[in-house]
């Protein structure tokens, strides 16, 4: 019974997972901020595999409230002791150094560096990520034991970073589909070593659009690489006249743990992709939790602002600060699997399928049931166990086709899998019960 492979269906062949962790491993030691060379490199190891276009947007360009930073990059970060050890040195994990520390070099009391010290007493293995970008300060950021075990005697502080008139680099990608349509799929590129939060989503967008190159799509679908926050200002700021063609969209971050499926709505809390990912979360055999929008999170803050309100929710497994490894050195890649960034790779294929195959169709016998039975479509989809579900959706199928009830519409309300409802629906047009009447209404998308 099965047709011609959807978008979502081609998505998901071959070796996703394995291939999702390689490319966030690859990423993952090099140090990232809100600018400079690592963002650069970690651009240039996306653009191995798509062919990404580079922005670099110079120091002071006014963004709406904002101006985009200086840049920073580091040369080298340590604190010695007297007898001239190494008490943490950047070089052996970039979270030493809180981001955008400005530059020093001198010896300091004991007391006087706990001041610019951070440490997790509660998780006192672990050392924290922490960052200063807007007020000019330096710390460095270490396992609250080491701090414990330091002597009270003076300690020489090196951080040699560079602030430099320089650029905000993102990088994005469009495949271009059969409308202007678009589905923006956007991921921060500013966190430095953090698995999860975000190689892991990098990772999974880049292999998506890799994947999706060649493939014939209704939606445009833009992938944004940026650094958080004042990178979405920034591309939303070069862009305003632009953002009209978005109609869906999805922030995708920490997707490489085993947690939730959680997903945020978008500040409309009615949107398309709102009623798309409630539904399949819904389906997808996980323990999901779907929250209402708040101010607070990822780039959907900006994507969501009142001047935009664009139809953009945040895609996550376990929910940002809900696990104790979030924003720790215990976010490595330990902490993420193929087979989870496989899951969550699927989930967001799930996602697409659904927007790019959701339409309204007719039921060409609408007085009163046509008879299955004669056609042999009873039972006609899947095994035994499935056909009990395969002919509730028949039945709805031929009851809401009625030119206003969406393939989707059907679906939310038989409370059965998308994916079986389009089966189906496609089982009973190539069988004359059912007409394509359009796609879905522009004005509910
Ligand atoms: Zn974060």
């Amino acid at each position: 019974m099965n047709g011609p492979l959807t978008v979502g269906e081609r998505l998901v062949s071959g070796n996703l997972g394995e291939d999702i962790f390689a490319f966030a491993a690859e990423i993952y030691p090099i140090c990232r901020s809100i600018t400079g060379k690592g963002v650069r490199k970690t651009l240039q190891a996306i653009r191995s595999h798509i062919n990404l276009e580079l922005h670099e947007v110079p120091t002071g360009t006014e963004i709406f409230d904002w101006a985009v930073p200086r840049e920073w990059n580091v040369r080298e970060a340590y604190i010695r002791d007297q007898r001239g050890r190494k008490i943490v040195d950047f070089a052996t994990s970039n979270l030493h150094l809180m981001s955008y520390s400005v530059p020093v070099h001198r010896w300091v009391s004991l007391a006087e560096l706990k001041q610019h010290v951070y440490t997790l007493p509660d998780q006192p293995d672990l050392i924290p990520y922490r960052t200063s970008y807007y007020a000019e300060n330096w710390a460095f950021c270490m396992p609250h034991r080491l701090l414990e075990s330091l002597e009270d005697e003076r300690y020489e502080v090196v951080i040699y970073t560079e602030f430099s008139d320089g650029s905000l680099s993102y990088g994005e990608y469009l495949h271009k589909g059969e409308t202007d349509d678009e589905f923006l799929l956007s991921a921060h590129i500013c966190h430095p070593s953090l698995a999860n939060d975000n190689c892991s989503g990098v990772a999974l967008l880049t292999h998506l659009a890799k994947r999706m190159a060649g493939l014939r799509t209704r939606h445009s679908f833009r992938f944004l690489f940026a650094p958080g926050t004042i990178g979405a200002i920034t591309w939303l700021a070069r862009n305003e006249d632009h953002v009209k063609h978005i109609k869906h969209g999805l922030v995708v971050s920490m997707v490489g743990d085993g947690g939730g499926p959680t997903y945020k709505k978008s500040r409309r809390g009615d949107a398309k992709i709102d009623r798309v990912l409630t539904h399949s979360l819904r389906h997808c055999g996980l323990t999901p939790t779907i929250l209402e929008f708040s101010p607070y999170g990822y780039d959907e803050r900006q994507y969501c602002s009142p001047g935009f309100n664009l139809p953009v929710g945040l895609f996550q497994r376990s929910q940002f600060g809900g696990v104790p490894q979030y924003h720790t050195s215990a976010d490595n890649l330990d902490f993420i699997a193929p087979d989870h960034l496989a899951q969550s790779y699927r989930l967001i294929a799930e996602t697409i399928d659904i927007v790019e195959n959701d339409m309204v169709y007719r039921n060409t016998n609408p007085k009163c049931e046509p008879q299955l039975g004669r056609r042999g479509l009873y039972g006609a989809i899947g095994g035994d166990k499935d056909a009990v579900a395969a002919n509730m959706a028949m039945l709805w199928i031929l009851n809401l086709s009625d030119g206003i009830h969406s393939l989707l519409d059907i679906a939310e309300r038989a409370n059965l899998p998308f994916g079986l409802v389009r089966k189906t629906a496609q089982l009973l047009h190539r069988n004359g019960l059912l007409t394509p009447y359009g796609d879905v209404d522009p004005s509910k998308s």
